[in-house]
């Protein structure tokens, strides 16, 4: 896959994608990335992006014309690019955008910085994105979450020793995911469950999958679809709705 970003600070990405698992997927041909600087799109002296709001108020915005120009000329240069920007306004980026976002050839992920971009460049949007209801300072962070997010699921982007499928809002169970442990078995007085020690892996799947159900519906019960759920799985959806709004 081919990913693209268009930001003002082009010098922030290669440090994180070329670490640790985005490295090493990057080094091994799963993604490629470029970073272009939106100045190379300005044409006066001082490469301006920016301009002050009609209307009055705070800040500046980024003016139409580098975005524009600059989402032009990069489509006119090979396959065309499923176009993202990114905005407090935009919708809540999740795992299902993820997985769309990871079927495409090529993406141009366009970053605002500022008070915000001209209403205007959002007709060149394919997808307009928030990463969470608070306020960044630039598209950048939430453009590395999005490549982030989409390398990780591509062939070859996680080793052998990770899978992104049994994961927190996979699609099989749309549930966080279970409680997990490793080595000492006894920590600090905290004992891992005797069931993961017992090497029985159907009740090893049954325990991880009474894990997912309990927290799910402790931490995130607006992910919980009660006619996905057996009469044992409910109980434990009631019992923790209980505590929850005891806890009150
Ligand atoms: N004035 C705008 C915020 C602009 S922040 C407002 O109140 O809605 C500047 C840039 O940071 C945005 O153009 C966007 O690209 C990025 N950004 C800020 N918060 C973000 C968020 N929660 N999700 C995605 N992008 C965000």
């Amino acid at each position: 896959m081919r990913i693209e970003a268009l930001t003002v600070i082009p010098e922030v990405f290669d440090p994180y994608l070329d670490a640790s698992i985005m490295g090493r997927a990057r080094r091994a041909g799963v993604f490629e990335f470029v970073a272009h600087d939106l100045r190379k799109w300005t044409h006066d002296r001082h490469h301006t992006v920016d301009d002050a709001p009609f209307g009055g108020g705070q800040g500046m915005l980024m003016k139409p014309a580098p975005v524009f120009e600059a989402v032009d000329d990069l489509s006119s240069d090979g396959p065309r690019p499923h176009v993202v920007f990114f905005s407090p306004c935009g919708r809540p980026y999740d795992q299902r955008c993820a997985e769309r976002l990871s079927r495409e050839e090529r993406l141009l992920l366009v970053c605002g910085r500022y008070e915000g971009m001209d209403e205007r460049v959002y007709t060149l949007a394919d997808d307009v994105f928030s990463l969470g209801d608070y306020v960044l300072t630039g598209g950048e962070l939430a453009a590395l979450a999005v490549v982030d997010s989409v390398v990780r699921l591509l062939p070859g982007a996680l080793g052998d020793e990770m899978s992104a499928v049994d994961e927190s809002f996979s699609p099989q169970t749309g549930l966080l995911e279970y409680a997990q442990y490793t080595r000492p078995a006894s920590y600090r007085g905290m004992d891992v469950p005797d069931v993961l020690l017992s090497g029985d892996h159907a009740r090893v799947d049954r325990w991880r999958r009474l894990s997912s159900v309990e927290r799910t519906a402790r931490w995130r019960p607006d992910l919980i679809d009660e006619g996905a759920l057996d009469e044992e799985e409910l109980a434990i959806v009631r019992s923790v709705g209980y505590e929850a709004s005891r806890g009150e």
